[in-house]
């Protein structure tokens, strides 16, 4: 069985409808705007535990969604 996320206008659908955007955190001591979007767009933290991701309903209602997401195990809560 995949994985299901809670699509608060569709309800619980499978993984395979979204596409997956984490929100990026850029440390504060990085100030050159370039520099800034570089880590916005590339760097992603992936830590081991729970961290904030959107998500967008491709296969359903085209909406973004916030969930936060325990990358050790996928378990996910709004
Ligand atoms: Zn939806």
């Amino acid at each position: 069985m995949s994985i299901q996320i809670s699509c608060p206008h569709c309800g619980k659908r499978p993984i395979e409808e979204f596409t997956y955007g984490e929100i990026p955190r850029v440390p504060d001591h990085i100030t050159d705007p370039d520099a800034r979007n570089v880590d916005r767009v590339f760097m992603y933290t992936n830590p081991a535990g729970v961290q904030t991701e959107r998500w967008f309903h491709l296969y359903g209602c085209r909406r973004w969604l916030t969930v936060r997401r325990d990358t050790r195990d996928n378990q996910m809560s709004e």
